[in-house]
């Protein structure tokens, strides 16, 4: 039942008409829970309260289905407001994005000028930038712009799945050469050609990918809800005596807060992923497929 609905929620993710829906209505059927708002200023006014709280942010102004270059130039105009707007602010907060976003379904070209147009911003103002992994078919050509663009930037880094059959190779490589990774476990929908179809396989190899990382030259973000996950990363960090400055958690704005508030006082570094924009569908539908059990905010969302 539990993959069923999975699938339907990650079906209904790459659904446009309710895509363009959910634009035009606004923040509905309990996305805010999930979602900071629809403007940089409601974003930035939850940046501050999670510093305030003693966690750091990283910020992604959300955006699906980029069909031609005008829009893919938009985006990256967003991605650069972003930037200058936590600049300004001085809050203390990173950016992350999606490549589909910037026009990498368009051209590589204009993906990477864009992604440089964004990469300067961020180097001028001393800031990093994330690249979020979508699904499969973008991972190598993600990990191919990646390498391209850090021959001129130290700024830049980007996420491995540990639903993915390859990712221990690319862990071991990008490790090696300092790359500063985000490790999660997956959140499309993937084949079983490429991924683990089991959950006890993805999480065996998120602890595998977790270790070889904190034990690399880069810098490891620890991005998961999952309990087992954080406890066995601490004994791990504890045992190497990893420094402060090698890791961080990361957890999704709205999701396990008491958790994140624990791991804060308990005094290990917590970063929170804050989605902000109009365009909320797709990821308030991903959220939904990895855990059933919110549509009941959905239903509460539909009758308030
Ligand atoms: C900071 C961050 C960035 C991410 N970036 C990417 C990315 O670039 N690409 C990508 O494919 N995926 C990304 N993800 C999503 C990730 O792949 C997983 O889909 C997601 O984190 C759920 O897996 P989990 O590790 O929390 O473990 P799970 O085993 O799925 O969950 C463990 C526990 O966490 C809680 N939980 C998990 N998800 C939810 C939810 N939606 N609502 C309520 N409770 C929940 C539940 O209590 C659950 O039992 C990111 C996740 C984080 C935290």
């Amino acid at each position: 039942m539990e993959q069923l609905m999975r699938s339907l929620f990650l079906s209904m993710a790459q659904n446009r008409a309710a895509n363009r829906w959910a634009k035009r209505y606004g923040l509905r059927l309990g996305a805010q829970r999930f979602v900071a708002g629809e403007t940089i200023d409601d974003a930035i006014r939850v940046v501050r309260t999670l510093n305030q709280q003693g966690m750091t942010v990283t910020l992604d102004h959300l955006g699906e289905f980029v069909n031609d270059e005008s829009e893919a130039n938009e985006a990256a105009d967003y991605c650069v407001r972003t930037l200058e707007a936590i600049h300004a602010s001085g809050v203390d907060a990173s950016l992350s994005l999606k490549m589909t976003q910037t026009g990498l379904d368009i051209s590589r070209e204009l993906c990477m000028s864009n992604m440089r147009r964004i990469l300067d911003v961020a180097k001028k103002y001393g800031l990093l930038v994330t690249i979020d992994m979508e699904d499969f078919s973008h991972c190598q050509i993600t990990l191919d712009i990646l390498d391209e663009l850090r021959k001129d930037y130290d700024n830049v880094g980007t996420v491995i799945q540990a639903y993915l059959y390859r990712s221990l190779e690319d862990v071991q490589r990008l490790g090696a050469e300092g790359v500063h990774l985000r490790i999660v476990k997956g959140a499309y929908k993937e084949p079983p050609e490429v991924a683990f179809p089991d959950k006890a396989d993805v999480d065996a190899n998120y602890i595998k990918l977790m270790e070889a990382q904190l034990l690399s030259k880069g810098f490891t973000a620890i991005a998961t809800h999952d309990e087992k996950m954080i406890e066995h990363a601490k004994s791990f960090i504890a045992k190497h005596n990893i420094p402060k400055e090698k890791y961080e958690f990361q957890m999704l704005y709205g999701i396990r807060t008491n958790l994140q508030q624990q791991l804060v006082r308990e005094g290990y570094p917590m970063r929170v992923y804050v989605p902000y924009g109009n365009d909320w569908y797709g990821y308030f539908m991903r959220r939904l497929a990895e855990r059933p059990a919110n549509v009941g905010f959905v239903l509460k969302g539909m009758f308030n």
